[in-house]
Order: C-alpha cells, then structure tokens, then sequence
C-alpha cells in the first residue's frame, strides 16, 4: 500500500507569485494577505504537529465577495487553496501540502440571527463552535455537536469534518443539523443552497455531500443550522470497571436494554493513568482498568433522576466499585474535565499517532482488545478513549523513547494492522477527525477500486482543476 505522497506543488498547479500577491491585494486589501515568515509556518501547521510544506501566502478575506474573488483568482491562475478553521484539525485537512493559498475563514465570524420561530441559527462558518453554543443557550436554544476542542475549534472545521463530541451518542453529529449552506465554488461562483426547511427533498443531496468533504468541493461561508430546545437537567457519573473490555461490554448492555444516555464515553486504565500525571482523579476512577463517564438529561429533575437509577442498576453487575455521582453543574464540571483534558495530557506525555477508529457499537469489546493487542504486538503502548456510545474509539499509539526511525516503523505497521481489523470488522477509517493527509493511504482498505473512482470523479465534478486542498482524502 503506497505511502503519503511527497508534499510539494501538484504538477498541474503553478506556485503563488510576486504578481499574484499583487493581484489578491487588490482584490481583499492589504490587511487580508500575509507573507511573513512567521505567520507562514502558524497557518502551514495544524494539531497533528506536521508542517509537510509552507504556504505561499495567507488569506483572511472579511465576507463571502472576499472569499470568491480569491477563488476566482487561484482559479484562472490555477494556485492551491487550502481552506482553513483554527487549524485544530487531526488528520491534517488544514496543512498547504501544496503551498499556494491557505484560505483562513477566520474573519467571517459572525452570528447573523437566531430564528425562534424556525428554530434555526444562520450564521457565518468562522464563528467559534463554544461561542454560537453559547449564544443561542443564553436564548433558550441548543446546538448540540460539541467536540472536546469547541472552545478553540471553527465551526466551519466542524463542517467540513463532521466533527461530533459526547451528546452525538443521543443528538447526533454536526451534519444532522446542517438546513442551509453558502459555499463557494472552486472557480468562484456562490451558491446558496437549502434553507430555514424542516423537510426538502428537490435534487441531489448537495449539502449533506459537502458536510465532511474536507475543503476538497468548496469553501463554506455560512450555514443554517437547526436547534432544538436546551434540555434544563442533567446528572453525570464516572463508573469505574476492572478492564476495558468489561467497560465495553456495560456500554453494549446499556443500549441493548433502551437505555439512551446523552453521553457515554470510555477510558482504558492507560488514558486515565495519563490525565492522573497532570490532575489528581477522584477515587474510584484512580487506578481503573477503564471508565465510563455517563450523562443522562432531561426535562425535570425527577425523570433525570430515574434514568440515572436505572442506567446505574444495568451498570452495577459489571462495574468494579460504586460509580461517582455529580448531580450539580460544578460537579459535572469537575467530572468531564477529566475526560476533556485526555487530549492534552497525551500529547504532555509522548509524541503520538491517533488512529480514529469505529466500529458497531456491537463490535466495541472486540475493537478494544485488538487495539490493545495490535499495539502490543507491534511494542507501542496505546492509549484508549472517546465516544462510546458511538463506537468511536481513538488510539493514541505513543512513540515514548522510540528513536525515529523504530517509531515510524512500528507505527505504520501497527495502523494497517488495526484499520484492516477494523474493516474487517464492519468499521471504518474515522468516525471523526476526517482522512485529510494522514489516512489516505488506508482509503484501499475500505473502498472498493470502483467506490474510489466514483469519489474521485465527484472531485473532479466540484473543482475540475484540483486547487482545493489538493493531496487530500483521495489516495
Ligand atoms: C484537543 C483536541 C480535541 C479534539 N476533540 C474533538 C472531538 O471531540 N470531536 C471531533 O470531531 N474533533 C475533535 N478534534 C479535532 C478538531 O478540533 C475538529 O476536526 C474540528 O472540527 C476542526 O476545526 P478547525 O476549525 O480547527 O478546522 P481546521 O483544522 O482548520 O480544518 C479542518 C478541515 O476543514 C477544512 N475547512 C476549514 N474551513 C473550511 C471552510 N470554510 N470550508 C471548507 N472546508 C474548510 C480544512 O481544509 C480541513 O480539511 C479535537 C482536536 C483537538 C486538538
């Protein structure tokens, strides 16, 4: 299986010139394009801690007019346009594997109105995920798709990911919300496509095709996005467990006897030892095999009440001590930091590869145990957690005092191994974090020749001239 190919300018792509830099100013004002050094390397870097090659130049235009002058311009010109959020992503989406343009939505951060009536928000791409939650919770409303980096993270990465977080056990992912989208085209024409509709079924699908295209179709300037009401109560536990395989199995009774958590995430005794070096955990979860960190919500507090009793009771044959109980929003707090600050305290550890592993929810047990036994086999330790209640489950394989070479090695290796399990059984190469540059090389292993030639020619039918975020998703 071949490798990532070699990052540098595409052949039918020409490199970004002093003439060209004198064009976009133009075109989006001085104040909307960079070329010094230092912000070069920020906007060619993403948080998978690769930089493959270094962008020509960045662009920040103010509004969407901004956003398609550019394209039309990289489109004559035929120049790469990698189109960016915070840049937080874990598949590197964002990183200019070709130079050329990085395309930064961050100026586009406006909440434009919030439709009580409608029940939806429209709002422009570069808004920070936390702050639209928070501006429509403050008027009674819910957005719900809350990846663990919501306070960093853009919406318009949220988008072109799918990205999700724990409540997508219940409410589901970033594109079950998704009513409108304004998108612009690779040569520069604007779309605007859906709108403020409960139902519409006229045509192809074009939204739902560019929610988790990764920058590859078109650039996303604005979305409609449905809301529902903020449920008013929620009570939390952590469950502790001998093994990761018995949390695996709790979490597949839970579902199989009705029960519907709005959140169910899980830890193996390597990920909670991790976060326990940079935080002290609350017994029982120090020292685990493995945790599950549930929520129940609701509309009182008495029906939240039962649920969390019943879950507890199908629970207690299998748990290893009594679980810990936040019933007030400090404690659930305290509780999910534990579970958020995993992200950080692995990266404070070791450097690492994460592989974003999903499976049935029927196959977690079994895609646990090869994830443990794939690492062991190929000497790396693994640290498990994420979504359970989706199947999710990221492998952090650490690189601890590998040398570089034994590393990278190992490393490869392990992730075919794993990702050839997982397909074989019934799972896929990212439930989340997207394909970007780091997996494409895996994309054999779960499409068929003619599937790939099929994606390949949708590329091919958005962006012709391959200048968006060209060497990504596609092997
Ligand atoms: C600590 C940590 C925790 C995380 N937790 C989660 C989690 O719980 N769940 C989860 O799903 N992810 C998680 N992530 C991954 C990441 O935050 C998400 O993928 C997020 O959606 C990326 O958003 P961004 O704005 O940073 O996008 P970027 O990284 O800038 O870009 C991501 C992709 O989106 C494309 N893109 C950006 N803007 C546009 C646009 N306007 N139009 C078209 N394409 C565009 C880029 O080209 C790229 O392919 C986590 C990351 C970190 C570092």
């Amino acid at each position: 299986m071949d490798k990532p190919a070699t990052p540098g300018p595409a052949p039918s792509l020409n490199r970004v010139t002093a003439d060209d830099l004198t064009a976009l100013r133009d075109l989006v004002g001085p104040e909307a394009l960079f070329t010094d050094p230092d912000r070069l390397a920020r906007y060619s870097v993403d948080e998978t801690g690769e930089r493959p090659a270094l962008a020509d130049a960045v662009v920040q235009p103010p509004d969407t007019a901004a956003v398609s002058a550019v394209l039309r311009h990289a489109w004559q010109r035929r120049l790469a346009v990698t189109p960016r959020g915070a840049g937080t992503g874990l598949s590197g989406g964002a990183l200019p594997v070709s130079g050329g343009l990085v395309l930064s939505v961050e100026r586009l951060n406006h909440v434009l109105e919030i439709d009580h009536e409608n029940q939806v928000v429209r709002t422009e791409t570069g808004v920070r995920t936390a702050d639209l939650q928070r501006r429509v919770e403050a008027e009674g409303l819910y957005y719900p798709p809350d990846p663990a980096s919501r306070e960093s993270c853009l919406l318009a990465g949220n988008l072109a990911e799918d990205s999700a977080g724990p409540h997508s056990c219940k409410y589901g992912t970033t594109r079950r919300y998704v009513v409108g989208l304004e998108v612009v085209l690779a040569d520069g024409t604007v779309l605007a496509l859906g709108g403020r509709l409960r139902k519409d079924v006229a045509g192809y699908n074009l939204i739902q095709t560019l929610v988790g295209s990764e920058g590859t179709l078109a650039v996303m300037t604005q979305a409609t996005l449905r809301l529902i009401a903020l449920p008013p109560r929620r009570m939390a536990l952590a469950v502790p467990f001998s093994s990761i395989e018995r949390a695996a199995e709790a979490v597949c009774r839970l579902f199989a006897e009705g029960h519907e958590p709005s959140a169910c995430e899980i830890m193996d005794a390597t990920a909670l030892e991790t976060v326990g070096r940079r935080h002290p955990l609350p017994s029982p979860i120090d020292g685990a095999g493995a945790a599950l960190f549930l929520e129940v919500d609701g509309d009182d507090a008495e029906t939240v009440e039962r649920s969390m009793l019943e879950l507890g009771a199908s629970l207690e044959p299998l748990q290893s001590a009594e679980p810990l109980v936040a019933l007030d929003a400090a404690d659930q707090e305290r509780l999910w930091q534990i579970r958020r600050a995993i992200g950080e305290a692995v990266r404070e550890r070791s450097p690492y590869k994460e592989a974003d592993t999903v499976a049935p929810r029927s196959e977690l047990a079994r895609l646990v145990r090869t994830a443990h036994e794939v690492a062991e086999r190929h000497g790396l330790v693994a640290a498990c957690y994420g979504h359970a209640g989706d199947g999710n489950l990221h492998v952090n394989l650490l690189r601890e005092d590998l040398s570089d070479e034994e590393w990278q090695r190992r490393r490869d290796d392990a992730e075919r191994e794993l990702f050839t399990a997982v397909v074989a059984m019934g799972g896929s190469l990212t439930g989340e974090h997207g394909i970007g540059w780091s997996q494409r090389q895996f994309m054999p292993l779960r499409f068929t020749p003619p599937a790939l030639d099929l994606q390949r020619r949708l590329k091919v039918a958005f962006d012709p001239r391959g200048i968006l975020n060209p060497g990504k998703v596609l092997p």
